[in-house]
C-alpha cells in the first residue's frame, strides 16, 4: 500500500452517454487528485488527431485484441460504435498491489461486467441534465452529421436505462457542481470503515 494511501487502492469507473462532458468532468478529477492513476484502454479504433498510442488508448488491430480475449488478458471488454475496447487484466492488478485508485472511463457493458467481478468498485453515471440538453452539446462539437448525432442520441437513452445500477448518479447540469459532486464521492469513498482496516491499526498501534 503507498504511504499517501491509507486505504487499499479503489476503483472508480465512470460512464456516460457522449456528450454529457465525461471527459471534462475525468480531467478536473485527475487535476485535483492527481494520485488516481488512469488507465489505458485497449481499442481497435483508429487513432485520432492528437492522440498517443500507449497515452489516450494503446492502439492494437482486430486480430490482437482477440488473441487477448480468448488468452483471457482483459478484465473487462465491449464493443462500443463499433470498435471493440477493454482494459487489460494486469492494470487493475497492478494498481491493487499498489494500492493506488484508479480511474476507468468505460461504457456500461464494461462497467457491468466489473460490477459483476470487482468487490472494491465505485461505480459513477454521469448524466446530461436532460436529452435536448445532451443533443445541442453534440451540435455544438460541430464534429458530427444529423446522422451520427441521431445515432448517438439513441444509444444515450439506451445507455441511460443503465445508470439505475451505478452507486453514483451525477447530473452533469453545471461543471463546477458536477465536479463538487465527483470530488465528494472519492473522498467519501477513501473514507468508507471497510476500506481503513489498516488505519485503524496503525492508531492504535
Ligand atoms: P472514444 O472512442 O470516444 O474514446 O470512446 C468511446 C467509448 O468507449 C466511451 O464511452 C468510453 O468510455 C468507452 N471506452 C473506452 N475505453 C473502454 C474500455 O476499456 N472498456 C469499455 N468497455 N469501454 C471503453
Amino acid at each position: 500500500m503507498s504511504k499517501q494511501n491509507q486505504h487499499e487502492g479503489i476503483l472508480f469507473v465512470v460512464s456516460a452517454p457522449s456528450g454529457a462532458g465525461k471527459t471534462s468532468l475525468c480531467r478536473e478529477l485527475i487535476d485535483t487528485f492527481p494520485e488516481i492513476g488512469q488507465s489505458v484502454s485497449f481499442t481497435t479504433r483508429s487513432m485520432r488527431a492528437g492522440e498517443q498510442d500507449g497515452v489516450d488508448y494503446h492502439f492494437v488491430d482486430h486480430s490482437c485484441f482477440e488473441r487477448m480475449i480468448k488468452d483471457n488478458q482483459l478484465a473487462e471488454w465491449a464493443q462500443v460504435h463499433g470498435n471493440l475496447y477493454g482494459t487489460a487484466l494486469t492494470t487493475l492488478e497492478q494498481a491493487a498491489d499498489q494500492g493506488i485508485d484508479l480511474l476507468l472511463d468505460i461504457d456500461y457493458q464494461g462497467a457491468a461486467q466489473l460490477k459483476k467481478n470487482c468487490k472494491h468498485g465505485v461505480f459513477i453515471f454521469i448524466l446530461p441534465p436532460d436529452l435536448s440538453e445532451l443533443e445541442r452539446r453534440l451540435r455544438s462539437r460541430d464534429t458530427d452529421n444529423d446522422e451520427v448525432i441521431r445515432r448517438r442520441l439513441e444509444a444515450a437513452q439506451e445507455e441511460i436505462a443503465q445508470a439505475v445500477w451505478y452507486d453514483y448518479l451525477v447530473v452533469n447540469d453545471d461543471l463546477t457542481s458536477a465536479v463538487d459532486k465527483i470530488k465528494s464521492i472519492v473522498i467519501a469513498e477513501r473514507c468508507r470503515s471497510e476500506r481503513s482496516g489498516k488505519l485503524l491499526q496503525q492508531i492504535v498501534k
